[in-house]
């Protein structure tokens, strides 16, 4: 699925230079499952945004399902995304003046797909994470932990071959990330897809069949088998 080799990223700010990401290399199998750790600055969401697409390396190779993702022009970059990628973010980034079901059906914009089997589907990717009761709801009429799981939502809905979360419990009190984490564990087990997940989490870095460490830009990976 994806194949990294050498990969940096280079910040430049006036005469200061960061390199969030420092010669990472990383192989990730369809399906794998893999938890993302490490301290504030480390590199974390650098290297997310890299799988995503969301921004280029400064030099090395991000490889996604035989595409180099630094090589695409912006709209190719753009289409991979959109048909493969799922996001969910520590902020639920959810358009405030749509609904829920309204919220999941802007992710299947972009695949053309319309009317009725447009909200068929987003209601469906509700009902699979416990909102079915609440698609007509606005973001500010929900709870913290149903607004981010509106998110996931869709992110799912167009059956992404990849699912990245980046702290996606980060903003939420201690219930709601229990309920959170429940919804992302038992999807991570239901579905077939690759789930890269950042998380501060210990229980579910534990229970990571892999786990990716990185400090100042350079990664560790270890291998748990016992999940
Ligand atoms: P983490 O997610 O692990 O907290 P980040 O990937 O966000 O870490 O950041 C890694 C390093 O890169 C940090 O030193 C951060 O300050 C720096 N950095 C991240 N994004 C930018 C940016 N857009 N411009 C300049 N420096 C950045
Ligand atoms: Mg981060």
């Amino acid at each position: 699925m994806y194949e990294l080799r050498d990969v940096t990223k280079r910040y430049t700010r006036g005469k200061e230079t960061v390199d969030a990401l420092d010669g990472v290399d990383l192989t990730i199998g369809d399906g794998d499952r893999l938890v993302i750790q490490g301290p504030t600055g480390g590199g974390k969401s650098t290297l997310l945004q890299m799988l995503g697409g969301l921004d280029r390396p400064t030099s090395g190779s991000v490889v996604f399902d035989g595409t180099d993702l630094a090589t695409l022009s912006e709209s190719k970059l753009t289409k991979v995304r959109s048909e493969n990628i799922g996001f969910v973010f520590q902020s639920f980034n959810l358009i405030p003046t749509l609904t829920a079901l309204e919220n999941v059906e802007t992710a299947l914009v972009p695949l053309k797909v319309q009317g009725r089997q447009r909200r068929e589907r987003a209601a469906a990717a509700l009902e699979s994470v416990g909102l079915a009761e609440r698609l007509g709801h606005l973001p500010a009429e929900l709870s913290g932990g149903q607004q981010q799981r509106v998110a996931i939502a869709r992110a799912l809905v167009k059956q992404p071959k990849v699912l990245l979360a980046d702290e996606p419990t980060g903003n939420l009190d201690e219930s709601m990330r229990d309920e959170i984490m429940e919804v992302l564990e038992s999807l991570w087990k239901e579905h077939g897809l690759t789930f890269i997940m950042v998380t501060h989490d210990s229980t579910i870095a534990k229970r990571a069949p892999r786990l990716v460490t990185i400090r100042q830009g350079r990664i560790t990976v270890q291998e748990n088998a016992n999940s």
